[in-house]
């Protein structure tokens, strides 16, 4: 089976070496010349709306799947005519716009941050006025990584913020004061069977996601899967599902979803008896789904900006290294370390002498 993926980055290189397994071969459509997963299959270098380009993938995979949501809507429906596409341009719609997706949530009555439409600076102002402050303001669309958001905490700090955001169209979310932030991974199949990895905990440094650990039996779970499943069910999903919350008040607020696999579930590829890249494989192609059960204690930890020396990280016991191959900078994912381990006592170890590496 050939699947098509739009975009070629870490994400989908680490599909690709899931897939490749189960006799799966790769095209990715990427306008980056040194797009990372080109090593791993076919690579179509073109931007997201080149029709031309667009046609050749879909003639010659069988279906197409995504690595990240913004997509333009129109690529999304154009490849549609002629290539089945995982998951849908309704699902991707609701998913990359920040508005759409939380009026979801609510009228599915899974609980959420206080939320404005806005469209202007006077809507933001009255906006303030009703929710309060201390308040987020973030980009409908684009953003990602904390990128095109501003906390507002004074009134000083709403004059002039929605041009500081480009004068976009935004969403100001009231501030929501977090003991934790978790995320499911679920997968559904194309005949509605549903999977829930365990919840992770997420820690994160500068807006980046610095570490995921997965939990046992945490207390959550059955309520963070039926928020997940009514989302699920509500799109007639096909795929991996990411789905963030924050703990508060020993309950959950929905943060965001993902309609992709996920940094928080890179963990899976060792901790996990299916990972969530195989899973999201056997999904899209209708495949009978893998297990999510975890495989002993498991955590990952981002490397930003650069790799440790490859022989540092494999030092440490139980760990295994990520390198995406790609050029490093400062603020970008390049790879990442996953710990697996018996106990959580080896697990806390391990994770201190990774962060050491880092210099956390
Ligand atoms: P997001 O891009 O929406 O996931 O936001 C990035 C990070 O900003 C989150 O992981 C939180 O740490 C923080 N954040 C986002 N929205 C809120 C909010 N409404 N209240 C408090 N913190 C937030």
């Amino acid at each position: 089976m050939k699947i098509g993926v739009i975009g070629g980055g870490q994400l989908g290189r680490m599909m690709a070496l899931a897939g490749t397994p189960l006799g799966m071969d790769f095209v990715f459509l990427d306008p980056a010349p040194d797009a990372c997963a080109r090593a791993l299959g076919e690579h179509i270098r073109a931007d997201y709306g080149d029709q031309e380009h667009l046609r050749q993938l879909a003639d010659e995979v069988d279906l197409v799947t995504f690595e990240f949501e913004s997509v333009p809507a129109e690529t999304v429906a154009f490849l549609s005519q002629f290539v089945p596409v995982y998951p849908s341009a309704e699902a991707l719609r609701i998913a990359r716009d920040r508005w759409f997706e939380k009026s979801m949530f609510r009228e599915l009555g899974i609980p959420t941050p206080e939320f404005a439409d806005i469209q202007s600076q006077a809507d933001l102002d009255a906006a303030v006025a009703a929710i309060g402050l201390p308040a987020v303001l973030k980009t409908r669309t684009l953003g990602y990584d904390g990128k095109g958001q501003k906390v507002l905490r004074k009134s000083e700090d709403v004059a002039g913020a929605f041009a500081e955001l480009g004068s976009v169209p935004c969403i100001l979310e009231g501030f929501v004061p977090f003991t934790g932030e978790v995320s499911l991974i679920a997968v559904r199949g194309r005949d509605g069977e549903t999977r829930f990895y365990p919840l992770v905990h997420n820690t994160h440094d500068s807006g980046i996601l610095a570490l995921s650990v997965a939990s046992t039996a945490h207390p959550l779970q059955a309520l963070a899967e039926d928020y997940v499943g009514r989302v699920l069910d509500r799109l007639d999903y096909v795929g991996v599902l990411a789905f963030e919350f924050f703990e508060v008040d020993g309950g959950l607020k929905a943060n965001e979803i993902a309609p992709r696999v996920h940094n928080s579930g890179h963990w899976t590829i060792e901790g996990a008896e299916c990972s969530q890249f195989e899973n999201h494989l056997r999904a899209v192609a209708g495949l009978p789904l893998g297990s999510t059960a975890k495989v002993g204690e498991s955590a990952m930890l981002n490397f930003i900006g650069e790799v440790p020396p490859t022989e540092q990280v494999l030092r440490i016991a139980d760990c295994h290294l990520h390198h995406y191959g790609k050029a490093f900078k400062s603020g970008r994912k390049v790879g990442h370390a996953t710990l697996r381990s018996a106990d959580r006592k080896t697990l806390e170890a391990g994770i201190e002498k990774v962060q050491a590496l880092i210099g956390k």
